[in-house]
């Protein structure tokens, strides 16, 4: 099938790729003269594994190429997936323009029927709004029905989600578009939950913000088994192994980041609250999720005293392991929180580094050029991003390159008894027992 993306950031390009490598013949449309150029020779602005590849073998099939113009999108794609950023606004709520202004470009170039998907995350009831605003844009007459299709891909593991999902959600309430739409899916392996389009923009809210409630939830725990001497890595085990709960996004840690989870909850509350619905539940998952971070300063504040001039290495700048994006990034608002202190930040991320160097607090760091690097004489050593590599560091050589053997393991990565066997002193979260 002949498939439009409009927007090709980390979920339009892996999706026109995954949808181009199953045999459909895909444009992908960005704004970006940059992105854009660079993508037509070949170069792929982001970091993801398998996703190189992908596009590479496509290109060269002809089965995925890229343009900055949406009225050649909107020629050719019989389908139109809409994947552009929806950030949010001071107030939390979604900024919605990104969304309505491709709304309104591919209105001016309706000239046959078309389906329009929305796969960036937005409220409920956006659907309702993209086809209002078509209507009034495009001629009169223009057919075309408006569907939802959440994305549920996680960053560092897009190309397998997006090839292998747990679940496709299909929003909509035209037999001609969901047709087509079950075309599109047919090579993936997957459930298919058919839904009405309000559905299907509320379970990608509510699947984020459950999944942030669920890391929140372990978090508060990590806090109790400290003051209680407990190890909140066997209480997740054992409350994991319930089949109705899960071991999975039970990780005690510094908290979530990314360019999604903190948006979404926020967004959540947002939208409960236009519908006059309070969801006090997502906010005190918020403010368990900046306490993790507080708390873990507070910890190096009474170990170090004064931050000031202290050589502070810290392991991890991407929002999670296996990305380079550090959009909303934990381990990003903790070195601008050391920096702001004064403290002497070497940092280190296998793939990150270069979108963090971009970043405000850029100049006020070191870039180190490996994990021993960033630990030289430093004071503490924190681990922001669990990366596995840092797992797998040569503990000797860290012990003779820190001035302090010190360790805050800001996600519980390092075995806290063979740490010490090296002469280090080592704080996870939660582990009161091991402390
Ligand atoms: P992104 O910023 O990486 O990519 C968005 C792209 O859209 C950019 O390349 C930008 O240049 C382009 N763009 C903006 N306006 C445009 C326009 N008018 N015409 C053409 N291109 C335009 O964002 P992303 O991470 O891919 O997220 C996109 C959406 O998907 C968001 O709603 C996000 O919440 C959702 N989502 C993201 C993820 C994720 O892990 N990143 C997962 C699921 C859902």
């Amino acid at each position: 099938m002949k498939l439009t993306i409009i927007g090709s950031g980390y979920v339009g390009l892996t999706t026109g790729a995954c949808f181009a490598e199953v045999g459909h013949q895909v444009l992908c449309v960005d704004n970006d003269e940059a992105k854009v150029k660079s993508l037509q020779a070949g170069e792929i602005p982001i970091f993801e594994p398998g996703l190189e590849s992908l596009v590479r073998k496509n290109v060269a099939a002809r089965r995925l190429q890229f343009t900055t113009s949406t009225e050649e999108g909107v020629d050719h794609g019989e389908v139109l997936f809409i994947a552009v950023p929806t950030p949010p606004q001071a107030d939390g709520s979604v900024d919605l323009s990104f969304i309505e202004k491709v709304a309104r470009e591919i209105a001016q170039y309706l000239s046959s029927y078309r389906v329009i998907v929305d796969k960036s995350t937005v409220p409920v009831k956006t659907g309702e709004r993209v086809a209002s605003t078509i209507r009034r844009h495009a001629k009169p007459g223009a057919e075309f029905d408006v569907v939802s299709n959440p994305e549920f891909l996680r960053e560092g593991c897009a190309v397998a989600d997006l090839m292998r999902p747990d679940r496709i959600v299909i929003g909509g309430n035209s037999d001609r578009a969901l047709a087509l739409m079950q075309k599109i899916y047919e090579p993936f392996v997957a459930p298919v939950l058919v839904t009405d389009i309000n559905s299907a923009e509320l379970i990608k809210h509510a699947a984020n913000s459950f999944l942030a409630l669920k890391i929140s939830y372990i978090n508060a725990l990590a806090e109790i088994c400290e003051v209680s001497g407990a190890d909140v890595l066997k209480v997740a085990e054992g409350i994991g192994a319930d089949k109705r709960i899960g071991r999975g996004f039970l990780n005690a840690g510094l908290g979530y980041g990314g360019s999604c989870f903190p948006k979404d909850v926020s967004a959540f509350i947002a939208i409960a609250e236009q519908l006059g619905l309070p969801f006090d539940l997502l906010k005190e998952v918020q403010k368990i999720n900046i306490r993790q971070v507080d708390r873990f300063l507070d910890a190096i504040r009474e170990a170090l005293w004064v931050l000031k001039d202290k050589k502070i290495a810290v392991w991890g700048l991407s929002f999670k392991p296996n990305t380079d994006d550090v959009r909303s990034s934990v381990a990003v608002n903790l070195v601008e929180r050391l920096v702001a202190e004064g403290a002497l930040v070497s940092a280190y991320d296998p793939q990150a580094m270069p979108k963090a160097a971009e970043l405000p607090m850029a100049s006020k760091i070191r870039f180190a050029s490996s994990a021993l690097d960033a630990a030289a004489d430093a004071e503490v050593l924190i681990i922001a991003t669990e990366w596995p590599e840092f797992a797998s560091a040569d503990l000797a050589s860290l012990r003779s390159t820190m001035r302090t053997p010190l360790i805050f393991d800001g996600r519980n990565l390092l075995d806290p008894v063979a740490v010490r066997d090296f002469g280090f002193q080592y704080r996870g979260i939660g582990r009161g027992i091991v402390a």
